[in-house]
Order: structure tokens, then sequence, then C-alpha cells
């Protein structure tokens, strides 16, 4: 089976959860399984299209894994974007409303300079609220956003128009 068929088959589809109505996509299984996790962050790095990355910058939480693991294999530094109230130094923040329900995320101000080039990692897109405010910071800091990769992206929220002009890479679409 291709990888890619491989990482769908994988993921686990939790009905209900975190609330009624939501069918969660459940990553962990990818994650426990080595061969599976190194194809996603394979996959995940193509997307670059060999552009040379300064830093991935990855979502709060399950973002992170990915991110931290796209950014090592890119030799390219690693930004969080996280929930408010979490990082220690001077932040940027923005609040945005999600699939279920709203929250604020925040931004080191020095975490990236203007006109490094950077890659927005998340494990999966939505509505596209979570990725756009973590844009607006970027844009907001000058940064040289080449694009935002997901592994997974929920077709039907369209979160992709929430992006524009902005290239989205997704490995898996639903
Ligand atoms: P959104 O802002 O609506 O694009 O939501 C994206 C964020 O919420 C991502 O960081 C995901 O981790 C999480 N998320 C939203 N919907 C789901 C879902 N159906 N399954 C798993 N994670 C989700």
């Amino acid at each position: 089976m291709p990888a890619v068929e491989c990482l769908r088959a994988a993921v686990r589809d939790v009905v209900d959860f975190p609330k009624p109505g939501i069918v969660f996509k459940d990553i962990t299984p990818i994650l426990a399984d080595g061969k599976l996790f190194r194809d996603s962050i394979s996959l995940l790095c193509a997307t670059a299209g060999g552009v040379t990355i300064d830093k991935v910058v990855g979502i709060d939480a399950r973002g992170f894994i990915f991110a931290a693991a796209v950014a090592d294999r890119l030799g390219a530094g690693f930004v969080p974007v996280r929930k408010k109230g979490k990082l220690p130094w001077k932040t940027r923040q923005t609040a945005y409303s999600l699939e279920y329900g709203e929250a604020i995320v925040e931004l080191h101000e020095d975490a990236v300079k203007p006109g490094e080039t950077i890659l927005l990692v998340d494990d999966l897109l939505a509505t596209g609220g979570t990725a756009a405010a973590a844009v607006k910071l970027l844009d907001e800091l000058g940064a040289n956003l080449i694009g935002i990769s997901v592994l997974i992206e929920l077709t039907f929220l369209q979160g992709r128009a929430k992006l524009v002009p902005h290239p989205v890479h997704s490995i898996l679409t639903y």
C-alpha cells in the first residue's frame, strides 16, 4: 500500500469527541508506529518543495509533534504558537474561534525575524481559524511564510479559504 494510504488507514475516527457532533481524527496510531510517523514527516517535509526553511512554526499541541520533527529533518529551527498563558517571554496574541470553542494563541515577539522563511505546520486543518490566527501573528512579525502544511485537511469545512493567499498543503483529505 502507498505511504499515504497506510497513513489514512491508521487515522482513527472517534465519534462525539470532545463534543457531540465532532468526529475527532485521532493521529496517535500514526505517532505510535515508527514507519508511519517517519513517513508522515517525510511527506510534510516534501511540501516545502526544496525551499530552505529558517524556522518551522508549530501549533499547540499536536502540531508541535509534527512541526518539531519536520524542523529537525529540514535543519530548521522550531517555534511554538501556544495557547494563552503558556509562553514565558513577551508575546503577541490573537483571538480566534475553532470548530469546538474559542481561544487565544500567542507567539514570542522575538521568535521570528522579519524576512525569515517560515513553514507553518499543524496536525489538522478544520475551520482554519487556528491556522489563520497563527498566520496573522507571523504576518505581523514580517515573516516570509512559504506555506501551511497539515497532515489532515477536513475539506468540507473550507478552512483553506481563511488562509488565502498562502499555499496550503495537506497529506490526507477528508
Ligand atoms: P480549526 O481552527 O477549526 O482549523 O481547528 C484546528 C485545530 O483543532 C487543529 O489544531 C486540530 O488539532 C484541532 N481539531 C479541530 N477539529 C478536529 C477534528 N475533527 N479532529 C482532530 N482535531 C481537530
